[in-house]
């Protein structure tokens, strides 16, 4: 476990908001699900990417409580069709839950996807975006998020996804066997989860992008 570093959090925070994104400390869980709850409206279109973070954070309980119109992708019988139109409609919704893989201290969001419904609804679409990580999520740069996600984010989340990959069986990108390894390279399984990779550094829409960092290890 990595050692809690304020200075560090503070920077990030502050290198965020420069960003046109709105950004949050809460110490626990507790505080985050106080703070989603004030930034949530009552009967809002409210949906979410795949995220172990939000599952950890209670966040899918509080959203299935009957307050919100909640779109739920993991409801139980769905068929891949309904799903699928689940991840299209995300795109008109009002609030839009998720984690990130990596946050830099220069404030930019950088995420890997396979599906890629969740980099597309980051992008655009829904009015708001509420991004909760653990401050595990925080590294100094672009280069050290690309080896986070190739070390630690895809090899977690592949075993847990169950996923044929090279790196869900050593614990490491394929990619990482060659010298002046680059960002996309990769496995070529038809299960491979990092295809699209995206950077949200600084922002147009001032604040539809909202980041909770959290002062608990949370997610891969
Ligand atoms: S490209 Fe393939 S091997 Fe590399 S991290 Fe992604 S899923 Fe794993």
């Amino acid at each position: 476990m990595s050692e809690i570093n304020m200075p560090t959090i503070n920077k990030t925070l502050e290198a965020l908001r420069k960003n046109n994104m709105q950004a949050y400390f809460c110490k626990n869980s507790e505080e985050v699900l106080e703070l989603v709850r004030s930034l949530i409206k009552k009967g809002d279109t409210v949906t979410h990417g795949g995220s172990v973070t939000l599952a950890q954070t209670g966040i899918k309980k509080l959203i299935s409580n009957g307050d919100y119109n909640y779109l739920d992708r993991s409801a139980a019988g769905l068929t891949r069709e309904q799903v699928e139109e689940i991840y299209i409609k995300a795109f008109t919704s009002d609030v839009y839950l998720t984690s990130a893989n990596a946050i830099t201290e220069s404030g930019e969001l950088y995420n890997v996807d396979g599906n890629s419904n969740r980099v597309a609804a980051i992008l655009y679409g829904p009015k708001s975006v509420i991004v909760i990580a653990g401050y595990n999520k925080i590294v100094h740069d672009i280069n050290e998020a690309v080896e986070r996600i190739k070390c630690t984010a895809a090899p977690q989340n592949t075993v847990r996804l169950k996923c044929n990959t090279y790196c869900a069986e050593t614990g490491k990108c394929v990619s990482l066997e060659k010298d002046g390894s680059l960002m996309p390279d990769g496995c070529r399984s038809a299960e491979r989860i990092c295809c699209n990779y995206v950077v949200s550094a600084m922002q147009r829409k001032k604040d539809r992008i909202k980041v909770i960092i959290v002062g608990e290890e949370l997610g891969y």
